[in-house]
């Protein structure tokens, strides 16, 4: 029996009167999918009720953060002592000492970290380190990539290779965007081609260590090691925007796994345990630039909050090895019973996965870079989407968006979903 939506339907027609587009993030509007906002009423673990009263299965987990499922004991608990004590003074607090040590312990190129509010300002902050540390200006991004909303990186690729960058959006001005380059995303050979040609004039190379914001695409063998090398060359600041993959992929993070060290780290999401969170780190020598030790200004009302530190400290202290070791398996089982649907069904579908990420794509060729993702099929996905939400499953309502796994996710919830998308599977290729 098909859901029902009325009351979601209902909050929209209001929301959009005075909120663009009826939402605080484009994305959630589902216009890609072409459905009415789900209105959420309440989540608990892996599963998330909406405001008509139907339960779900969720691999959105607020988009990456939640990486220990909704409303965890822990967080709920660490939250409200902090609460008790009050919610912001504008005073440093111990419980931002504390996430530093977890940071630096965790994160072992970063010797530094300054807490922001959001994975936008942690990114945009870095730039300006680099720029400030390097005294150049430009920078180069890879194509497909998402680091933030802020101008530099909303910024799309020209017509071709290391052409000047274009604005995304408007009110970028093209006199910002002209100091941002881009080049495909896991081709090694474009980029050390353009860092030959400007490398000497480059402050930064900013990468997702894995890909997440064009599906999950992870590196090819030797690409990150490519960026460290050509980096080191010029004299490039080499940031990873591990605001996805920080905490999720591994206990080390992307960086520990692929045994890369950047010289500078974004991070957000999971170390906020669903609190507005971003952070920036990294080698002390360049860190030390930043005010008040140093002379490049950055700053914020809110930056360290302690109820966002609690949340996030509840949180890393639930991601032990053990905890890793467990997303790993549940992940590996929810791939595998997608790539067992898909040869029974005869569905084109291609799995990416590193660790608790889950990539999609609707395709019968591998996808490893931005291009190759665009070709998937996207009114199969429409279609599977609208079908997987009605039979219970909440995805990101984006095809370049992976599943992200919890460890509240069982075995039973994962066996469950598998279930799902073979009958979804089937239906589709009927
Ligand atoms: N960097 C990456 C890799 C992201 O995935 C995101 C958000 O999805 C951001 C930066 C921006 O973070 P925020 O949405 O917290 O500003």
């Amino acid at each position: 029996m098909a859901l029902t939506f009325d009351k979601s339907i209902a909050f929209h027609k209001e929301a959009v009167e005075m909120i663009p587009g009826g939402v605080n993030s484009p994305v959630r509007a589902f216009r890609s999918v072409d459905m009415n906002p789900i209105y959420v009423k309440e989540a608990q673990g892996a599963k998330v009720v909406d405001v008509d009263g139907n339960p779900y299965i969720d691999y959105i987990g607020s988009w990456g953060p939640l990486i220990i499922g909704h409303a965890h004991p822990q967080v709920v608990k660490r939250i409200e002592q902090a609460l008790h004590r009050g919610t912001s003074f504008g005073l440093p607090t111990e419980l931002e000492i504390e996430m530093a040590r977890e940071v630096t312990k965790r994160m072992p190129s970063v010797d530094v970290v300054r807490m922001v509010n959001s994975g936008t300002e942690a990114t945009m902050s870095a730039l300006r380190l680099a720029r400030a540390y390097t005294g150049r200006s430009r920078i180069l991004k890879f194509v497909g990539s998402y680091h933030g909303h802020s101008d530099g990186l909303l910024i799309r690729a020209g017509s071709g290779v290391a052409t000047l960058g274009l604005p995304d959006s408007p009110g970028v001005p093209k006199e910002v965007a002209q100091y941002t380059m881009t080049v495909p995303y896991n081709n090694a050979e474009s980029f050390t081609k353009v860092m030959e040609q400007y490398g000497n004039d480059v402050a930064a190379v900013i990468v997702e260590p894995i890909a997440g914001n064009m599906g999950v695409v992870p590196p090819l063998p030797g690409f990150l090691q490519t960026l460290r090398e050509i980096t080191e060359k010029y004299g490039t600041v080499l940031i990873f925007d591990e605001v996805m993959t920080g905490y999720r992929v591994d206990y080390y993070s992307a960086q520990g796994l692929y045994q890369v060290t950047p010289d500078l780290t974004t991070m957000g999401k999971v170390i906020g345990g669903g609190l507005p969170v971003g952070a920036y780190g990294g080698r002390r020598e360049i860190m030390e630039l930043v005010a008040p030790q140093g002379s490049v200004y950055q700053a914020g009302t809110l930056s360290g909050n302690p109820l966002a530190m609690a949340a996030g400290l509840a949180t890393l202290e639930q991601l032990t090895e053990e905890a890793y070791q467990k997303l790993e398996r549940a992940a590996a089982k929810l791939a595998e019973g997608i790539i067992q649907s898909g040869q029974e069904t005869k569905i084109p579908v291609q799995i990416n996965r590193v660790g608790s990420m889950v990539g999609l794509f609707f395709s019968d060729q591998p996808v490893t870079n931005y291009q190759q993702a665009l070709q998937s099929n996207n009114d199969l996905f429409l279609k599977y989407y609208q079908q997987m939400v009605n039979e219970g499953i909440l995805l990101a309502p984006s095809q370049y968006e992976g599943m992200f796994v919890s460890t509240a996710h069982t075995d039973e919830m994962i066996e469950q979903t598998v279930a799902i998308i073979r009958r979804v599977f089937k239906k589709l290729a009927t």
